[in-house]
């Protein structure tokens, strides 16, 4: 099987299942114990606070503990509004092609009265600094925009927004859970206010997650009861999940430029080959892009059947995001590019990992050839443009 869905989910790393299993049969007490062997647990948790702060240039204290992205981006946004909505502050600015923990979240919050511009992305699959500050109003209390997307791997300049809003009473989050691991963040030094990120997309764990949030801003509480996460977050922590993500965090930090460079040149190879098959085009911009990510839309195919026809060929890829498949709507991502709705239906996700290697790449190139070949045989929607019937969108 070749594994080529690492934006959906990554496999553990032997290293990170090593750290957790301690935690699990011999430090199980819990943290919030008063006895010493409670204690342990206590300090085994600080410890992986604080190295994972290392990991992304903040202070300890700001590293709280979430189930995972999705937590976290929820948190920060209803954090951010809500302390907006007390200054009387009630616009939020963010991007059409957000991951659904954030667009959902601001569909809760348009209830509340809340205003929300979604910026253009525009085919590059990326806004400006200047756009954002340009959207920026008196009563604009957020700025949400992640770091780089699921689907196409476009990479925001986060940094630059980052600087932009510096001077504005604007509260700047990222969705940074594509970014943790793979691409260097640094909050401090970007002037990022809060963050998100998931253990399970850098070979850590599923279902446990950090909520970066600067000093001097209160979070609000999304699950009520105990006083765990200094009363931020309810719930006894997740030591096993938490020691396992903090591994892979310095892991993956540790060889970000060697692991970014052998991708990249996969990544450049599998656009390269899969360029050749005509009427298809990649999907956002090469030059500022996940060293891991590659995605195209071929004309005259449907996303579904491919997967269908690559999974048995052992190949396991995406189209549109996982959470999206098995929906009917093409996914939300390509329309926000331009996409049109025919040609957003026929799109194909690939993820390396560690794993990928060159001969992996080859056959990819080699399966997909063949199976849009096959699937463009069968459809009528195909044997029109072939005929003229209608038009093609991409040239050959
Ligand atoms: C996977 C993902 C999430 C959700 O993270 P979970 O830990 O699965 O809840 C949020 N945002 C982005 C960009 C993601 O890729």
């Amino acid at each position: 099987m070749i594994y080529a869905d690492n934006a959906a989910t990554t496999k553990m790393s032997k290293a990170a299942i090593e750290a957790m299993l301690p935690y699990m049969d011999e430090v199980y007490g819990n943290p919030s114990s008063l006895y010493s062997f409670g204690q342990d647990a206590k300090e085994a948790l600080e410890n992986a606070r604080a190295r994972i702060a290392a990991c992304i240039g903040c202070d300890a204290r700001e590293v709280t503990f979430t189930s995972g992205g999705s937590e976290a981006d929820n948190q920060a946004i209803i954090t951010a509004a809500h302390l907006g909505a007390r200054k009387g502050k009630k616009h939020i600015i963010s991007t059409a092609f957000e991951h659904h923990a954030v667009l959902h979240t601001l569909d809760k919050l348009k209830k509340e009265g809340f205003e929300v511009t979604l910026l253009d992305v525009h085919d590059t699959g990326a806004v400006t600094a200047e756009e954002v500050l340009a959207a920026v109003r008196e009563d604009t209390c957020l700025v949400t925009i992640m770091y780089a997307n699921n689907e196409i791997g476009t990479i925001q300049p986060i940094a630059e927004i980052g600087a932009a809003l510096k001077d504005k009473d604007v509260i700047f989050h990222t969705d940074a859970v594509q970014a943790a691991g793979h691409l260097h963040i640094d909050v401090k030094e970007q002037n990022i206010d809060m963050l998100s990120i998931s253990a399970h997309k850098f070979h850590g764990p599923k279902g446990i997650g950090v909520l970066y949030t600067r000093t001097g801003i209160r979070l609000e509480t999304i699950i009520s009861g105990g006083a765990q996460e200094r009363g931020k977050r309810a719930g006894t922590e997740n030591i096993p999940a938490i020691m396992g993500m903090a591994k892979a965090l310095e892991d993956a930090v540790a060889n970000i430029d060697a692991n970014a460079s052998r991708l990249s040149a996969l990544r450049d190879r599998l656009i390269e080959g899969l360029d050749k098959i005509p009427y298809g085009e990649l999907n956002g911009n090469n030059d500022n892009r996940l060293p891991s990510n590659v995605n195209f839309c071929f004309e005259g195919i449907e996303g579904e059947s491919l997967l269908l026809l690559l999974d048995d060929k052992g190949i396991c890829a995406s189209s549109g995001s996982a959470c999206t498949s098995g929906s009917l709507d093409p996914s939300h991502v390509l329309l926000a590019i331009g996409r049109p709705h025919e040609v957003a239906h026929g799109s194909l996700r690939l993820s390396l990992g560690e794993d990928t290697t060159e001969e992996d790449v080859d056959y990819i190139i080699e399966a997909v050839t063949d199976v849009v070949t096959y699937l463009r045989n069968m459809s009528p929607f195909w044997r029109d443009l072939t005929t003229g019937k209608r038009e093609h969108v991409f040239a050959e």
